[in-house]
């Protein structure tokens, strides 16, 4: 199969088969099961692509699933914050759910489920209690190569079993004294096989449950159980799993031996899991731990700071949703490790604002220019988009003093410099021709202020006579222009890889100057900007109005992306 047609990806012909085979007793279910412990990143907008787009492409839902096991670090911001993510990225999740809200589920709803269950494994003798220390545990488990060592209390009956399991579960024991295993098989080449732990004792409030739990599920036991409840067809989900899916697979063998499988349409379904390879971005880091301590250190202004890779940040930095959904399916799903170039991700992103922004003029560093024989005020008309004339044209005011780029000017001009230098013309885009005569310097020798004259036979910008003009540039009105923040947003990181040296030395591959801010001036429509509007500053690069107001009361725009790039995707 081609790997990178992904439309016919191997996840896709893996569920067709199963719909064909009646599987599915009509419904293909999927699930999302993101851990309110953070805000997601675009790691998890991939997998999100994949859960709710698979679901979608056969008519089926996909549950979200908050996979809050774990009572440490969670908490309902990050849950909503997730939900309003995923939504704005375009999906919507739907089926049951446990009570909320249609589509939506909390793993810990079936926290009383789960502990029936393992009670039920421990009447049955397929798990038992056990008291090993972290450290004999480990040992006793021993190397994939050799079988491991039954733990002494392997053989210990259920009814002494089901004792101490409800003693952990009244909080008698303290954390890590005993837990609950499955018992399996300990001489099985993969170790998650060897009678895995399935319970542990976490002395810790949850953040819906509060203390009414000291013994925590372990992912491996819990996961396949919410997908059996659920009636989750297809459980898609990382690499990593992989080695767990055997134990996956016997939790659900016990589901359907104790008849808790549910039935859709007179089939009983049984869950599968499927694996495929994680996105990777080069110049920054993924892990919601790594980012949280971006944003408890002050590195970044917060989760949504735009330079972060979390969905969030990225809506704070103008990427589309579009865009991001291009991008995911661009790097295709795989079942080989790679590492995507955030340049095809900047590439998306200007093919579809490219599209959709509106044009406007801006000065990010900038010079005054005075026409000396231009009086009173003239108006100007421009498209809003040249590429779409449904978006109609905007008139902005031309006066007697404009600023324009710095960089646009130069004193003593190289051969190929065709924009503004003494003695030669220039267009400025939409007004005139215009020739610079002089210029006043500071005492240090900057420019203070170009002088020059306009040709009053080149309103519109031709010349009259038909001579050629090379150069154009872009201008705002001194009169009538803004003022306005801009931030300039660089990579995070300095190093493709900033975890070559290992988590701990993340931090050092900062790059210092990932963000620039400077005032500049704005066409004036642009100071009344919605939140979240995105704009081409002509000749400069993709901009989002932020929402926020500077300490001095100016707009404040965010730079999404610069205009052009030598990037081009494969
Ligand atoms: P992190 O390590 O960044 O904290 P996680 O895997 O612990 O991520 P979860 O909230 O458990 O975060 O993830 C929810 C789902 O998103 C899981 O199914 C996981 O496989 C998937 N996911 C997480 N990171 C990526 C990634 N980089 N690429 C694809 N899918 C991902
Ligand atoms: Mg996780």
């Amino acid at each position: 199969m081609n790997e990178s047609d992904t439309s016919r990806h191997f996840l896709r012909q893996w569920i067709e088969k199963d719909v064909a085979e009646g599987k599915t007793g009509g419904k293909v279910v999927t699930r999302f099961p993101p851990e309110p412990n953070g805000y997601i990143h675009i790691g998890h907008a991939k997998a999100v692509c994949v859960d709710f787009g698979m679901a979608k492409l056969f008519d089926g839902e996909c549950h979200l699933r908050l996979d809050d096991t774990n009572p440490a670090k969670e908490s309902d911001e990050y849950a909503e914050n997730i939900k309003r993510d995923i939504r704005w990225l375009g999906f919507q999740w739907a089926g049951e759910g446990d009570g909320v809200e249609p589509g939506f589920y909390n793993a810990s709803n079936m926290f009383d489920k789960m502990y029936e269950i393992a009670e039920k494994l421990i009447e049955k003798g397929y798990a038992y209690c056990c008291n090993l220390t972290q450290e004999e545990w480990k040992e006793y488990r021993g190397v994939p190569e050799k079988p491991g060592r039954p733990s002494p209390n392997r053989e210990t009956s259920p009814e002494r079993n089901l004792e101490i399991f409800r003693e952990m579960k009244a909080g008698k024991y303290a954390d890590g004294e005993w837990c609950l295993r499955a018992k399996i098989d300990m001489a099985s080449p993969n170790i998650h096989f060897r009678d895995p732990v399935i319970y542990r004792i976490r002395h810790a409030s949850h953040y819906h449950l509060g203390d009414k739990w000291c013994i925590y599920p372990m992912y491996d036991f819990a996961h396949p159980i919410e997908d059996a409840l659920e009636g989750v067809t297809h459980s898609m989900c990382t690499l990593e799993f992989e080695v767990h899916r055997p134990l996956y697979d016997w939790v659900v063998d016990r589901l359907d031996e104790f008849g808790m499988l549910v039935e859709r349409g007179g089939v009983k379904i049984r869950p599968q899991q499927r694996e495929f390879a994680r996105l990777n971005i080069t110049y920054t880091v993924m892990s919601k731990r790594l980012l949280l301590k971006l944003v408890e250190e002050g590195r970044v202004s917060g989760w949504d700071d735009p330079r972060m890779p979390t969905v969030c940040g990225m809506r704070r930095r103008g990427y589309t949703p579009g865009a991001i959904r291009e991008f995911c399916d661009r790097v295709g799903i795989s079942k080989v490790e790679s590492e995507s170039d955030p340049a095809l991700l900047e590439w998306c992103v200007r093919e579809e604002l490219n599209k959709t922004a509106l044009r406007r003029m801006a000065v990010l560093d900038p010079v005054k220019v005075v026409i000396d024989n231009f009086e009173g005020t003239r108006e100007v008309e421009l498209p809003n988009n040249p590429i779409d004339e449904s978006q109609g044209t905007r008139k902005i005011v031309f006066g007697k003093e404009i600023w324009i780029e710095r960089s646009d000017f130069q004193e003593e001009p190289d051969k190929k410099f065709f924009r503004m230098a003494p003695g030669k013309e220039v267009r400025l885009r939409g007004a005139c021709i215009f020739k610079c005569n002089s210029v006043v310097k500071d005492d240090t020798g900057k420019v203070q202020e170009i002088h020059g004259t306009w040709d009053e036979n080149s309103w519109g910008g031709n010349a009259a006579d038909g001579r050629k003009i090379k150069g154009t540039i872009h201008w705002v009105d001194c009169a009538t222009g803004k003022k306005a923040r801009i931030c300039l947003y660089d990579r995070l990181f300095t190093e493709k890889d900033p975890l070559k040296d290992g988590p701990e030395r993340y931090l050092e591959y900062l790059n210092k100057d990932s963000l620039k801010e400077v005032e500049g001036f704005v066409e004036p429509l642009l100071d009344e900007a919605a939140q979240g509007q995105s704009f081409q500053f002509e000749r400069i690069g993709y901009f989002v109005a932020d929402g926020r107001v500077s300490a001095s009361g100016q707009a404040v725009f965010n730079r999404t992306v610069t205009l052009k790039d030598s990037y081009k995707p494969a």
